[in-house]
């Protein structure tokens, strides 16, 4: 029950649907005891031989308006108490929403996005219930059950209703039983299917990698053990469905039995009429949903507070980047002076980043190699504020980029991630993502600095064409220049392009590269690469190793030291070579 209590915020801010939902319930509740009494008085009247025609149609009459109306008022409450539940969900999808989006990189870590899918979808799912159907079933089941019982006791007799109901309270324990063993499995079966799922489609995108290191029938063995398991569980989903049914008629045959073996002995000694017991017979089977009911409230209450309860704490984690009170309110510009002595992950126990100290003026452009896991973008994640807990300082114009607001900070840097995203809308739009206004002007001179214009004009629509899984597929090389366009369209302070020209040729990489010298003279750019051709024109370069800068200076200085950049240098120059011959 203390999941009412915290959900009291919402009861008291939606009371009057409530109010007006359980009163036509209660109305429902009444009009049921109609039509059986009404069924159980002609019968008498048959017995006593004084049904008359017109007492017959007055009769139908009252059944058949009991009906319509019933049929109405539920109409009304359903709509009331379940359409009241739906914003309860909506209110609490939100709030998870936005405070998603207010958490850090650490919070990510913690939590994986499966996770935090399941809480969005199940748990609201769980909390909602609570606020629909359990109060429904609270609601239905004290009025309803309590007029039948009510007319049972009181209008017909009360020794056959305390007889008949004694074996009913056997339909509350089926149905709380069987019914968290019912969820139980259910979940199981659905897990099993999403995991078959996730196989699936990681097997259809991977069906070229399978393919050439010959694990197909590895794959197909895999395959056929989680397709088992998805029938094994959705088996044991029907079994426990199957004992549903055979249970509650038991009991209700059991109810039956008794009202019959009693209800006849009363008949016959005239306490009650033969349609005093037809009524009867049929309030018993209308007591069989509330006492269901009741069970099936337990379990909505349980899984609805241990829901909300993950919710809560979903809610409770705090972001560790926190603005400061009194932030510096300007966007970034002039000089960059990254100075970090040490940066570890959190839970990391090596630290990725050590004595990484380097100073760019405002205009110059930082290019920054090293291998897969050498600490490039671990560079950006604080520039970009993803962390706060290193040691050292990260100044712009002077000013620690912890003294900006979060949102100047970012506004003026454009950010092009290795794993580079684009939104299931049309191309206008993903470049335009900054700032929906951007005229379309300012959007085709931001594509062709990324060399993605006339790639775009070949699209069926030019920039109204849709990308993703309804519109056309994107080369990995157009990708990575579409976000470009996007990063570089506000034209940023600081441009970070992380590993962003590994997909495009050698010559368009030269043109984007040169464009960007043209058009960002007066603005900063970091470039991250593996490709020594993107950096090589750099004020600086910088080589980093396990965390460490190990080599620095422009390219024709490190072309002197002959250490690691000049070995790369030639290895991938000799690639170039050996691949125009294969040409
Ligand atoms: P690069 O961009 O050069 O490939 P990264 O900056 O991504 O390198 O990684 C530097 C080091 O930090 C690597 O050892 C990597 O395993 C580690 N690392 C990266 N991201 C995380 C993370 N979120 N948590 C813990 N360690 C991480």
């Amino acid at each position: 029950m203390g999941i009412f209590k915290k959900l009291n915020w919402f009861f008291k801010q939606e009371w009057k649907s409530y109010v007006v939902g359980v009163f036509f319930l209660i109305i429902v509740a009444i009009l049921q005891v109609v039509s059986p009494r009404v069924v159980g008085i002609i019968i008498d009247e048959i017995a006593q031989g004084t049904l008359s025609r017109s007492s017959l149609a007055k009769w139908v009459l009252l059944i058949l308006v009991s009906g319509i109306l019933q049929y109405l008022f539920r109409y009304i409450w359903r709509m009331k108490i379940w359409g009241t539940s739906a914003e309860l969900e909506k209110i609490l999808r939100s709030r998870l929403f936005k405070h998603f989006t207010e958490m850090d990189a650490t919070f990510y870590q913690k939590f994986r996005t499966g996770d935090l899918m399941a809480h969005a979808t199940n748990d609201l799912n769980a909390i909602r219930m609570v606020a629909g159907a359990g109060i429904l079933t609270l609601a239905d089941s004290i009025s309803s059950g309590g007029i039948t019982l009510f007319t049972m006791f009181f209008l017909i007799d009360w020794r056959l209703t305390l007889i008949a109901m004694i074996p009913l309270p056997g339909l509350t324990l089926v149905s709380r039983i069987l019914g968290k063993r019912m969820h139980k499995s259910f979940r199981k079966a659905q897990a099993a299917f999403s995991d078959l799922n996730d196989k699936t489609q990681e097997s259809v995108s991977g069906v070229k990698v399978i393919k050439t290191f010959g694990e197909e029938e590895q794959d197909i063995r895999d395959f056929e053990a989680r397709t088992k398991d998805v029938m094994l569980k959705n088996k044991e989903v029907y079994r426990t469905d199957a004992l549903f049914d055979p249970a509650i008629q038991l009991i209700l045959g059991l109810s039956y039995a008794l009202t019959i073996i009693f209800g006849g002995r009363f008949v016959v000694e005239g306490s009650i009429s033969i349609g005093q017991l037809v009524s009867f017979i049929s309030y018993i089977s209308m007591m069989t949903w509330p006492m269901l009911a009741v069970g099936r409230l337990f379990n909505v209450l349980e899984r609805g507070s241990a829901s909300y309860s993950r919710i809560e704490e979903l809610l409770e984690e705090k972001s560790s980047i926190v603005e400061k009170k009194e932030s510096f309110p300007s966007l970034i510009s002039g000089n960059l002076d990254f100075q970090v002595e040490q940066f570890k992950y959190p839970n990391a126990t090596e630290a990725s980043l050590s004595d990484v100290v380097f100073h760019l003026e405002q205009g110059q452009t930082l290019g920054i190699v090293g291998r897969t896991g050498a600490g490039k973008s671990s560079i950006f994640k604080l520039l970009l504020r993803e962390y706060d807990n290193y040691e050292g300082r990260i100044l712009y114009d002077g000013v620690d980029i912890r003294d900006y607001s979060l949102d100047a900070l970012l506004k003026g840097i454009g950010y092009v991630p290795q794993d580079n995203f684009l939104f299931s809308t049309d191309i206008r739009e993903n470049i335009r993502f900054a700032d929906p206004s951007i005229n379309q002007e300012a959007v085709e001179a931001a594509a062709k600095l990324a060399a993605i214009h006339n790639d775009v004009l070949g699209f069926p629509e030019g920039y109204d064409t849709l990308v993703g899984e309804r519109g056309v597929s994107l080369s990995g090389g157009q990708k990575q220049r579409i976000s470009i366009a996007r990063a570089v369209v506000l034209n940023p302070e600081l441009l970070i392009l992380d590993d962003s020209l590994s997909a495009v040729d050698a010559k368009t990489e030269e043109a984007i590269l040169s464009g960007l010298k043209e058009r960002r003279a007066d603005k900063t750019t970091i470039i991250a690469a593996h490709r020594i051709s993107s950096v090589m024109h750099a004020n600086e370069i910088i080589v980093l190793d396990e965390g460490r800068i190990v080599e620095r200076g422009t390219h024709q200085e490190l072309m002197h030291l002959d250490g690691w950049y000049h070995r790369m240098y030639e290895k991938q120059q000799l690639e170039i070579k050996l691949e125009g011959e294969d040409a």
